[in-house]
């Protein structure tokens, strides 16, 4: 099996880097190019794809160097905005990256063009999902250019996927996501093992991620609301947590 290292930048940003042949690794949202060029020369390994979930500098301020160092192709929406791109993702495209195939899911909501990249090969011990800003584990992005209705209809596609599915976002916001999750569920005795849980890995320095879409849908408020109006709620009251 292949083991998706997950790095850290800016203390609260997830890189990700998945090496899917022999020898050979793509890296999600590199905001820092550094950890990444640490991380393959330690491994000895080639860069050759870049996925960018959406435009924000925490997740692309890598990708300059990297493409500059490495040669390597960068898969992104939004051209306008990330001016590296080589291939534009756009809802529905499919690649293959040795024999891992990454689907491109639109989802609107944090940003106006940003997307998630769903990954399945036999590689990989379970589908992997890479959520940028768009789900966090038991959160969601903060709705920058988008209303609460696109956003939910997002969050509705990737609650869709398999339930076994990894997910792996673009932030550790995972603590504090489950202090507001408790306050809109306070008698959840699963959400309060989980902090728990989740407090200890904090406490030894270790990822909170990945999480499952299936537990996720026990325990994201977010992905739990029935409607985009109680959606829309949630995340206003989040915003003032
Ligand atoms: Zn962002």
């Amino acid at each position: 099996m292949i083991p998706i290292e997950i790095l850290n930048a800016f203390g609260d940003n997830y890189i990700y880097v998945v090496e899917y042949g022999s020898e050979v690794c793509f890296a999600v949202d590199p905001g820092d190019a550094k950890p990444v060029e640490a991380l393959i020369s330690r491994r000895n390994i080639k860069l050759t794809h870049i996925l960018a979930t959406h435009h924000h500098a925490d997740h692309i301020g890598g990708i300059g160097t990297l493409k500059k160092a490495f040669d390597c192709e960068i898969i992104g929406p939004d051209k306008q905005r990330i001016s590296a791109i080589d291939t534009l993702a756009r809802d529905g495209d499919d690649f293959d990256l040795g024999n891992m195939k990454v689907r491109c899911i639109a989802t609107p909501g944090h940003t106006a063009t940003g997307v998630c990249y769903f990954v399945t090969g036999k590689e990989l011990e379970a589908p992997v999902l890479f959520t940028g800003d768009t789900l966090f584990v038991c959160g969601c992005g903060r709705l920058f250019e988008c209303d609460g209705k696109t956003m939910f209809a997002s969050l509705q596609k990737l609650a869709a996927l398999p339930g076994e599915t990894h997910i792996y976002p673009g932030h550790d916001y995972t603590e504090e996501n489950l202090q507001f999750a408790l306050t809109v569920e306070p008698g959840n005795e699963t959400l309060k093992k989980k902090r728990k849980a989740v407090q200890q890995q904090n406490q030894h320095n270790r990822p909170t991620v990945p999480s499952t879409l299936a537990e996720e849908k026990t325990l994201n408020p977010f992905l739990k609301a029935k409607t985009w109006q109680e959606f829309a709620n949630l995340r206003k009251q989040k915003d003032k947590f």
